[in-house]
């Protein structure tokens, strides 16, 4: 029986896939080159007209990157992936594969800040033009689909910094444009957007997966019809994925499932003990049971993430307050690495959106995302109850 054949878990993914460009290894081998020799003539035109030749030149394909590659769409279940140099790099190369001027995409008003950004304004100075939904509403999606018209639907779930959910399922059943997911807070191990029909699953590899803060990475995986046309852009595009961090992410997929696991527990028993602090006004977090896409998420999500996001009740003076005390939570903007990290998304990630656009997007001045990381739980506690005191 060979290893396809085995069904594995995801956590056993994890340890066996993207090995191929390593030979007998364990570690994956770094490959920093950025150009390969060729035999003869005929060898360098036939490296020069494949898709994705091993050893061509570094920005058609890498044997790192490639190895990083199969191990994400092993676990997404997917035919195919591609690496970029950072979450954006794979969101805009994508964008601009399948859109062109007078193209229209659907996306939900919860998003990523930068996806916002991009969609709203260079997306739109190229005549793409973008409507944005509230992706929480069964059937919200399906209703601004323009037939014939709309080239891509564009969620996010769990999303940034509120932690609303998408109904995959919904998803997964529109025809006509290409879906998209950003699944970047659920990680490959949290849920698999392909298994519900959607075209496309895409991560910021720079936050769990990588999961170490070492490496800035960004990855899309799907059928390789689609795949393909996405390296077709993306080699003239260039945002290019880097061995280095293609060589930490591999690493950071191999203690996946262990990370996600502690650090979904810590941030459900973090999230249960805010729901209980009078300083705290409201918990956002898919695994409570008071939110309001519990049962939703309890349907498509494996595990309910690292992140959760809360409001303090006193505001952005809380906030300050609590940022000024805390001292095992650090303030810093990124998630899904070893330390707990803080932000507050008003005045860092969210902070180039109007006040209306950010009233849109949930962002209020008491709002605080948290990323849980791998400290004790325990000290987490510790530490917060003497910073929300
Ligand atoms: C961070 C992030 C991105 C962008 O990824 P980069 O690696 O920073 O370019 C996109 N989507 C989500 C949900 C993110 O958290």
């Amino acid at each position: 029986m060979s290893r396809d054949e085995q069904h594995l878990k995801p956590a056993s993914t994890a340890i066996t896939a993207g090995r191929e460009a390593s030979g007998s290894s364990l570690a994956p081998a770094l490959w920093g080159s950025s150009v390969w020799q060729s035999t003869c003539m005929d060898d360098a035109n036939q490296r020069a007209t494949s898709m994705r030749p091993g050893q061509f030149y570094g920005r058609y394909a890498n044997p790192t990157v490639r190895s990083f590659e199969e191990a994400i769409a092993e676990l997404e279940g997917a035919e195919e992936a591609m690496a970029f140099a950072s979450g954006m790099g794979a969101l805009a190369t994508t964008v601009l594969t399948f859109c062109s001027a007078g193209s229209h995409i659907v996306a939900p008003r919860q998003l990523y800040a930068g996806t916002l950004a991009f969609l709203q304004g260079h997306c739109a100075r190229f005549g793409i033009e973008t409507t944005l939904v509230d992706g929480t509403q069964p059937g919200a999606f399906t209703e601004a689909v323009q037939p014939g018209r709309t080239t891509l639907v564009l969620a996010e779930t769990p999303s940034n910094p509120r932690l609303e959910l998408c109904d995959l399922d919904e998803i997964g059943s529109i025809s006509g444009p290409f879906t998209v997911v950003d699944s970047t807070f659920a990680t490959p191990l949290g849920q698999q957007p392909l298994a519900h029909g959607v075209d496309l699953v895409l991560h910021s590899a720079t936050k769990g997966i990588a999961g170490h803060n070492d490496a800035t990475l960004g990855v899309v995986a799907g059928e390789r019809e689609l795949l393909d046309a996405i390296w077709l852009y993306g080699v003239l595009h260039g945002a290019t994925a880097s061995p280095f961090d293609a060589l930490n992410a591999l690493r950071g997929i191999r203690t996946l499932a262990i990370r996600t696991a502690h650090q979904a527990a810590t941030a459900q028993r973090l999230a249960e003990w805010f729901e209980q602090h009078p300083a705290v006004a409201g918990v956002h977090y898919p695994g409570l049971a008071s939110h309001p896409q519990h049962d939703l998420a309890k349907r498509q999500m494996r595990q309910f993430g690292t992140v959760l996001a809360f409001d303090l009740a006193g505001g952005q003076e809380a906030v300050r307050r609590m940022f000024d005390t805390m001292q095992l939570a650090r303030c810093a903007t990124s998630l899904g690495g070893p330390e707990t990290l803080v932000c507050h998304p008003m005045t860092t990630t969210h902070v180039s959106l109007t006040a209306e656009e950010q009233a849109i997007a949930g962002v209020t001045p008491g709002l605080v995302r948290m990323s849980l990381g791998l400290e004790d739980p325990d000290d987490l506690v510790a530490d917060l109850q003497r910073a929300l005191r």
